[in-house]
């Protein structure tokens, strides 16, 4: 197939997400709508998220046809025509089930605000009841990130690079929270959190920053 910039944005955001450790084998998408119709890119299902190549994306409408090739793709597509569907804000949508972010998702329990990363999550986390679109299309509404307890996370954003930049950044700090879970590290005070947040998002434009870090970690990876 011809490799159109979306389809080479995505491969780039699978292999930079396998790059900072969210391949964890079969299952993981990214996808990024179609501005220009309901429909959306995807990855396919039968290779891991470092072993993408523009080949193993698929184009899927809303209802989960495919209209590019035969590949297979995750029952997950279900969840990303949804969310398409109720949030014209969203772009891109990533799921993994990278390590840290599934240990956090089994605690059952959102990211606490134990680093000044942590508050690009701030009252922008909300956890899923479950893995069907219709516990995660209700309790999505319109934040950034979901945890799907006992599964992983699905992070969105207006771009590819923030959707992607977010669910690394999440990975990190899940990292760091779930490793102080039997601690008394403190969360940061309650009135830093929204300034740092403004601080590292609109000011230090961080995620912009860490997309154009993944895209040379991209670069650099082999599986
Ligand atoms: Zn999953």
């Amino acid at each position: 197939m011809m490799a159109t910039e979306p389809v080479v944005d995505l491969v780039t955001a699978c292999k930079a997400l396998a790059a900072r450790g969210c391949d964890t084998g079969i299952g993981g998408h990214v996808s990024l709508r179609d501005p220009e119709r309901n429909e959306f890119w995807i990855n396919c299902f039968d290779r891991t998220l470092g072993e993408m190549t523009v080949s193993d994306v698929v184009k899927l409408d809303y209802l989960g046809n495919n209209v590019l090739n035969d590949r297979v793709v995750s029952p997950g597509w279900e969840f990303h025509a949804g969310i398409y569907a109720q949030r014209p804000d969203v772009n891109a949508i990533v799921h993994t089930h990278g390590f840290w972010v599934t240990a956090l998702a089994s605690l059952n329990r959102p990211l606490r605000m134990r680093h000044n990363l942590c508050t690009l999550f701030y009252e922008d986390q909300v956890m899923s009841p479950d893995d069907s679109f219709d516990s995660i299309g209700a309790a999505l509404g319109q934040a950034s990130t979901i945890i799907i307890p006992w599964h992983g996370a699905i992070t969105v954003g207006r771009s590819i690079g923030r959707a992607a930049a977010l669910h690394a950044t999440l990975e990190d700090m899940a990292k760091l929270d779930v490793t102080l879970d039997q601690s008394e590290a403190p969360e940061l005070p309650e009135e830093a959190r929204l300034p740092l947040r403004k601080l590292i998002d609109e000011v230090a434009c961080y995620l912009e920053q860490t997309w154009t870090l993944m895209i040379r970690q991209a670069d650099r990876y082999n599986p």
